[in-house]
């Protein structure tokens, strides 16, 4: 029933839909052990280094966290050579995006989304009000930044880009990107949401820092969620020009990020940055080694840049999906992205690589049947 004094537009928003969690598909299914490959997690977090820093912030937690979080920081703008002030933070990318939607955002506004993409940027924008312009893909998988330049008009206030693009893992050309954003008129931003981009090979990425230390209208989103191992922890940050930081800061809640996430975030900077590359080689490795033990089965695998894999079957997802959930193996079919046959699995740890695998192979075969 629709509440008469709720915001019209929260009306036009859908809520958003969590992968399964471990414990349903184990009451579920009557299974002891499940392999969740869902949520783009890191099996291997959170790393060591960080469990005794955030264990010991707990005896902290009656008090409020430091409003300004300078060491966090501090750290990440010593990270990519910018002033502690360029960095905005949040309980995760999620609320980092939804702040700066809040922070641009007014009634009549346009924002541009990319068909096959997260979902979120177009929920936290119609709730403020704006128009959606969806714009189409190219080659079913990559983002045509072309219809998204053409899609800009005088009324377009944010460009959302995720590169690399989830749900569909690829990259997109960092030239052509990058002479977008060197187009962007003037009251147009581009949201470059980095979630994955840690797995990338880094020169494969455009320059943001560059591009904004030229003054061009570009905002960096990431987490700690993905590479880092961190997603219970929520934090997530932006880095830009001070003046988008400051009214994002002003925007925000006073106190957007928890004590236990904060002292993780600054052990994994502050002494885990090998600890957290070297399992993210590793899951680069098993995405090598699926990917072609996926493509050797007949499977369609897109070469990805990212901690999970995108492929499409001859079947339907949803059905494989289901089949595989019976198996103890959680995987998100891409139905509700229009890809009927796509599924999209997680890279989690090596053991359970080989069981998402395995179970694969056997869910195929018995279709085959
Ligand atoms: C996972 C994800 C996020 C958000 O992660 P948080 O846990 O909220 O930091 C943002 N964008 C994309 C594309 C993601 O996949």
């Amino acid at each position: 029933m629709v509440v008469e004094s709720i915001r019209k537009s929260a009306y036009t928003c859908s809520e958003y839909v969590p992968g399964k969690s471990t414990d349903q598909v184990r009451e579920a299914y009557g299974l002891d052990r499940v392999v969740k490959l869902g949520s783009n997690e890191n099996s291997y977090g959170p790393f060591p280094g960080t469990i005794e820093a955030m264990a010991k912030e707990i005896t902290r937690l009656n008090i409020y966290p430091e409003k300004n979080y300078v060491k966090l920081k501090d750290l990440l703008g010593e990270m990519y050579g910018v002033n502690a002030d360029w960095v905005g933070l949040g309980h995760g990318a999620g609320n980092v995006l939804d702040v700066l939607a809040k922070t641009f955002l007014e009634e009549g506004d346009e924002v541009i989304v990319p068909e096959k993409t997260y979902g979120l940027y177009s929920e936290i924008s119609k709730v403020m009000g704006a128009t959606v312009v969806t714009t189409p893909m190219k080659n079913e998988i990559h983002i045509d930044l072309d219809a998204v330049k053409a899609a800009i008009t005088d009324k377009t206030k944010l460009i959302y880009i995720c590169n690399p693009n989830n749900p569909t893992s690829v990259l997109e050309d960092k030239g052509e990107l990058t002479e977008l954003i060197k187009g962007l008129p003037k009251n147009t931003w581009l949201i470059l949401d980095e979630a994955y981009a840690e797995f990338s090979n880094p020169e494969d990425l455009p320059d943001a820092i560059k591009l904004m230390q030229e003054d061009y209208n570009l905002i960096r989103v990431r987490t700690f969620s993905k590479y880092y191992g961190l997603a219970g922890g929520r934090i997530g940050y932006c880095v830009a020009k001070p003046d988008v930081t400051d009214m994002y800061n002003t925007v925000s809640e006073p106190f957007n990020s928890n004590r236990i996430g904060l002292a993780g975030a600054v052990a994994l900077l502050e002494n885990c940055k090998e600890e957290a590359k070297f399992y993210a080689d590793k899951m680069n490795d098993d995405r090598a080694m699926m990917t072609s033990k996926m493509r050797a089965i007949g499977l369609e695998v897109v070469e990805s840049g990212t901690n999970f894999i995108f492929f499409k079957t001859p079947y339907d997802a949803g059905e494989i999906g289901e089949l595989l959930l019976r198996k103890g193996v959680i995987v998100r079919p891409c139905g509700g992205w229009s890809y009927p046959n796509h599924i999209r699995v997680s890279i989690g740890n090596t053991e359970e690589n080989m069981e998402f695998i395995a179970k694969l192979g056997e869910v195929l075969d018995d279709l085959e049947k």
